[in-house]
């Protein structure tokens, strides 16, 4: 039994300790593992769901969104009759970058843009002047003419006073009397007060007498006319009328006068032209930018001559009855594509157009919304037409919708940015799910390797057990029965003489004292495993172990072939320690180098001081141990030679036992041996301090 103990230690528990591990730690792992690389595949997945309904939530927003801010955009459009059209055409074209701008009152009647060619408002040389006409641009007879001019004014109304002026002035200049002209035009027509509360019609003579005054005013500079070289350069006398009036004719642009009339929107933009064209070459437009309200000029009239072309196009409001209000139509006027918006409201009707850059300014916060790192987006007009983002590519689009319920036809597409886009949203997730699972395997493997080691020594201790038990018995065994064997021979008178019966009693004295030294082993061992061994550490001299261990052993060693020798200091550095169990140590020792020598021995014990310890040296000239079996002589019950243990009565337990007592005492205990040569055991003690 115990060979089959020595061979196969402890097999079947192993056994159960690997299928254990295997049940409760391969198993659990693999399929977290397994578990884990589904998550992961399916979280990519989850992911390209999670965005798509993600973004669509989104488009949902934006749509909500956008609808806000187009009909918050759309009330700039509201008509307002306390304020000129034309007040609202400058902030229209100004701050909203339209690209024209109608407006029509409640009766369906165009309030912008209004043209001279509509009836009452033309200029037209009414029938009392016509004999003046003929005088001054057929018969060329300029004096007369100014005279007549000079009569008519005084019979006729304010506009046609303002006429009659403009002509006396003018044929003065023909007469070459510019300075007399000039006054004349400025005092009577162009610096006029009838500039703050005439008609249109007013208006426009008004204007035209400023853009006279501020010819002839330059012709003073510049006789010859045609000679434009010299630029629009007034005369150094009348530089600060030229700018006055140049101020004044730029001011009636674009604006209407404290009776709320302005100028037609046609001899508007006409003169519009000629202040551009006088302002630009003298720099006057730009010192007087602050009466285009921060707009520019040319903006200005861009917008205007579209506004008009628009108006001829659609030559009444009800023209417009199909569109919605405030809803996107498009509309091709001349060459251009450009979108209407009409915005009602009781008090009339204003039509602004567009093109496709404001719309994209008006939506750009919307537009903004979408472009992440994820998605990039694509607007298309109705019929499918590119309008903004990226103009081509070959994906699918994830989601899509309407721009909004004023743009009619118009959609949003988003497409993901690449399938790297799931990558890096699902890597977040699964990362946390990787270090979970790391985390688990570990819990597992930690809970596994604390199981395994739990188990193990619960199997090494039954072992122990097992082999403690069958050593007690067997070596217990053998010292009793030789001793009942002499027992029973002296009870039945079997012997020869006296003598014989003193051999027998002393045979069975040294069994009893072996039997007393196995049962002392196995106390100690004993109490040494359940830790209860106690020692008794006091002060004590190394001379006195060695001494008493030296007496112990003496008659023993020094029986047969045996030289027992001591080398003992009368003096050596007080240890602390328990003597007897230091005796025992020593005693074991030298119980082993008599034990494992063969005929001719030669023990030694010898005690010395040396590095701060007291080292106690056990030299035998026996057996020898293997290098193999070197380290492992001091544990339990380990052997190296089995048949030879039984002749020499151990039973595997005299170094433990010995190695425990000098471990409890800080000190080691060490070994050097050759095979066939004898081993020297080396027991180092701390000097007490
Ligand atoms: P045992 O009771 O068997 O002697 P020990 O624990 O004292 O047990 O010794 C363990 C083993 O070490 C022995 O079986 C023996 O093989 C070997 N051994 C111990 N001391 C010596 C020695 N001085 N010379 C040779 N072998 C030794």
């Amino acid at each position: 039994m115990r060979i089959l103990h020595h061979l196969n230690p402890g097999f079947g528990q192993f056994r159960w300790v690997v299928l254990l591990l295997a049940v409760a730690v391969i198993l659990p792992t693999v399929c977290l593992l397994w578990f884990m690389n589904e998550v992961v595949k399916n979280e990519r997945i989850v992911v390209r769901q999670r965005l798509t309904t993600f973004y669509r939530n989104r488009l949902a927003e934006a749509y909500a969104k956008v609808n806000r801010q187009w009909a918050d955009s759309c009330r700039q459009l509201e008509r307002r009759p306390s304020l000129h059209p034309y007040r609202q055409f400058v902030s229209l074209t100004g701050q909203g970058g339209y690209q024209g701008f109608l407006a029509y009152d409640d009766a369906g009647r165009c309030l912008y843009p209004v043209v001279s060619t509509d009836p009452g408002t033309l200029a037209r040389p009414s029938e009392d002047f016509r004999t003046v006409w003929e005088m001054e641009f057929i018969n060329h007879q300029y004096e007369r003419a100014a005279e007549l001019y000079e009569e008519q004014a005084r019979i006729s109304d304010d506009h046609g006073r303002l006429a009659a002026y403009i002509g006396k002035s003018r044929c003065l200049a023909k007469l070459g009397r510019l300075d007399q002209a000039i006054a004349e035009c400025r005092l009577r027509a162009a610096f006029s007060p009838i500039a703050e509360t005439g008609d249109s019609r007013s208006l426009a003579l008004i204007a035209r007498a400023r853009l006279l005054l501020l010819g002839w005013m330059q012709n003073k500079a510049t006789p010859n006319a045609k000679d434009r070289t010299g630029g629009f350069r007034p005369d150094p006398s009348y530089a600060s009328l030229y700018e006055e009036t140049f101020r004044k004719l730029l001011a009636m642009l674009y604006s209407a006068n404290g009776a709320g009339f302005a100028l037609p929107a046609d001899e508007n933009l006409f003169l519009a032209r000629k202040v551009l064209e006088i302002g630009q070459a003298t720099g006057l437009l730009d010192k007087n930018a602050d009466l285009l309200r921060g707009t520019s000029l040319p903006t200005l009239m861009e917008v205007e001559e579209r506004s008009i072309r628009c108006a001829e196009q659609f030559q009444s409001v009800d023209l417009f009855r199909e569109w919605q209000d405030d809803t996107l139509q498009p509309l091709a006027l001349g060459e251009s594509v450009l979108y209407g918006v009409i915005h009602r409201t009781t008090r009339g009707s204003c039509i602004a157009l567009l093109g496709r850059d404001n719309i994209m300014a008006a939506v750009a916060e919307y537009v903004g919304t979408f472009e992440d790192a994820n998605v990039d987006f694509r607007i298309l007009e109705e019929g499918g037409r590119f309008v903004a983002g990226i103009e081509t590519t070959s994906r699918e689009p994830c989601a899509a919708g309407p721009l909004g319920r004023y743009f009619p036809g118009w959609t949003v597409q988003l497409f993901f940015k690449g399938g790297d886009v799931f990558e890096r949203a699902a890597s977040e997730h699964v990362a946390v799910y990787t270090w979970t699972g790391v985390l688990f395997i570990l819990l597992i493997l930690v809970s596994g390797a604390v199981a395994a080691q739990s188990i193990g020594r619960q199997v090494q201790l039954n072992k122990l057990k097992n082999d403690f038990i069958a050593t007690v018995t067997h070596e217990l065994k053998t010292p009793l029965a030789s001793m009942r064997v002499l027992v029973d021979t002296l009870l039945e008178g079997n012997y020869r003489n006296p003598n014989q019966v003193t051999e027998y009693l002393q045979l069975i004295s040294r069994e009893n004292e072996r039997l007393s030294r196995l049962i002392d082993n196995f106390l100690t061992f004993s109490r040494m495993e359940r830790n209860k061994q106690a020692f008794q550490m006091c002060p004590v001299s190394p001379v006195s172990i060695a001494r008493t261990a030296a007496e112990a052993v003496k008659t023993k060693l020094g029986r047969g072939h045996c030289c027992f020798e001591t080398e003992i200091p009368d003096e050596l550095p007080t240890i602390r320690a328990d003597h007897d169990a230091m005796v025992t140590v020593l005693v074991n020792l030298l119980d082993n180098a008599y034990k494992y020598s063969s005929e001719d021995k030669c023990i030694r014990l010898s005690a010395g001081a040396a590095d701060g310890a007291v080292c106690f040296t056990v030299r035998d000239n026996g057996l020898g141990i293997p290098r193999r079996a070197l380290k492992r002589i001091f544990r339990r019950f380990y052997q190296v030679d089995r048949s030879l243990s039984r002749r020499t009565e151990g039973c595997g337990l005299g170094l433990s036992i010995a190695k425990f007592i000098v471990d409890a005492h800080q000190g080691t205990i060490a070994v050097e041996s050759k095979p066939g040569q004898g081993s020297t055991f080396t027991v180092r003690i701390p000097v007490a301090p």
